[in-house]
């Protein structure tokens, strides 16, 4: 269904911003992040000082971006953004980091894709706001060291196993997400609704999100195309009759897993007999990288019992095998 696959940039960006919730308090889900990111916040506040370094690491579109520009708003900050990969050489980093002011947060997302170059040089300015910069060439070149106001850095990723060690502890505020439980994703189905004016019921939301793999950036694309066959199949109205007919229309899994939940499920169970098979021969038989797979991919089908890792490797469950219309094999053992 290519549901995680972006759509195109301008379309992507107007309707993600638009549904984005702006304050802490309407931010749906996640009680854990939000119950410790507000006494966080509330006590930088008090004490006038900015707010530790934050990572804030999950599957994508989970609401990290969502959070960085909360977090800004909350600390009355201004938000400056870039990514791993955009951050090429030293001067990239140095120019972002000697333009902030007072208090500024630093948003890096993919903060796992950034060259060991950049990522040393960021390491001073986390820890003491503090960079060195070369200047000149040659004979001249001589080292200044610069002195940066205090900041925050927000740095999001998909693949926490990626960062290395010393990055990773300069972080005084680590979460990590968890999928979103059906119940609050229809909040946010219609919360989206609501300012989209679109007319909805309890129902057609709750159809939405049951099949949205968790994800609120899936819900919400879900909602739009769902608005779509409402307006020209119906009277405009989402039921849960329309939403139904909408989603099989669109095929959408009916347990909401996309396309390569799907493949990799039909892998093990087509081609390993159901497991256990190792992850990096599972990774090259779907095509896809290992620490993606383990990282992204696998901790839904595991939170919804499709899959398990065993100490022999991946092995599909009997619910894996009944999704697909198919037999589980008797086990002995495992
Ligand atoms: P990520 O940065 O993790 O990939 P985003 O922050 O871009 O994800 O979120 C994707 C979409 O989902 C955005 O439109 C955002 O408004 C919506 N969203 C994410 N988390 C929430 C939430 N907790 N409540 C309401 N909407 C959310």
């Amino acid at each position: 269904s290519g549901l995680l696959r972006p759509l195109p940039q301008h379309a992507e960006e107007d309707y993600e911003k638009a549904l984005r919730p702006r304050r802490l308090e309407e931010f749906i889900g996640q009680p854990k992040i939000k119950d410790n990111l507000r006494v966080f916040i509330t006590a930088a506040l008090q004490r006038g000082e900015t707010l530790d370094h934050v990572l804030l690491s999950g599957p994508p579109g989970l609401g990290k971006t969502t959070l960085a520009y909360i977090i800004a708003e909350e600390m009355g900050a201004r938000i400056r953004t870039t990514s791993g990969p955009v951050l090429e050489k030293p001067a990239d980093i140095a120019g972002l980091l000697t333009n902030l002011n007072e208090g500024d947060v630093l948003f890096i997302d993919e903060i796992h894709r950034l060259s060991p170059v950049v990522e040393e040089y960021l390491y001073s300015a986390m820890e003491d706001y503090r960079i060195d910069i070369l200047i000149d060439s040659g004979p001249n070149a001589r080292s200044v060291k610069l002195r940066l106001p205090p900041f925050t850095l927000i740095g999001a990723t998909t693949r926490k196993g990626l960062l290395t060690a010393p990055l990773r502890a300069r972080f005084g505020i680590e979460f990590r997400y968890d999928y979103y439980h059906t119940e609050d994703l229809q909040q946010i189905v219609l919360r989206s609704a609501r300012i989209l004016g679109v007319a909805i019921d309890e129902e057609g939301a709750y159809e939405i999100a049951r099949r949205s793999r968790g994800t609120p950036r899936i819900a919400n694309r879900l909602l739009r195309r769902t608005r779509d066959f409402a307006e020209v199949k119906g009277d405009g109205r989402i039921t849960r009759e329309v939403a139904r007919m909408a989603l099989e229309a669109l095929d959408v899994d009916e347990a909401g897993l996309d396309e390569m939940d799907v493949r990799l499920l039909r892998t093990l169970i087509e081609k390993f007999g159901g497991g256990p098979t190792g992850l990096n021969t599972l990774a090259v038989a779907v095509g896809e990288d290992p620490g993606t797979l383990e990282e992204v991919y696998e901790p839904y089908l595991i939170q919804e019992g499709f899959l398990e890792r065993t100490p022999r490797g991946r092995v599909a469950t009997a619910r894996a095998y009944q999704h697909f219309g198919l037999v589980p094999p008797a086990r002995t053992g495992s």
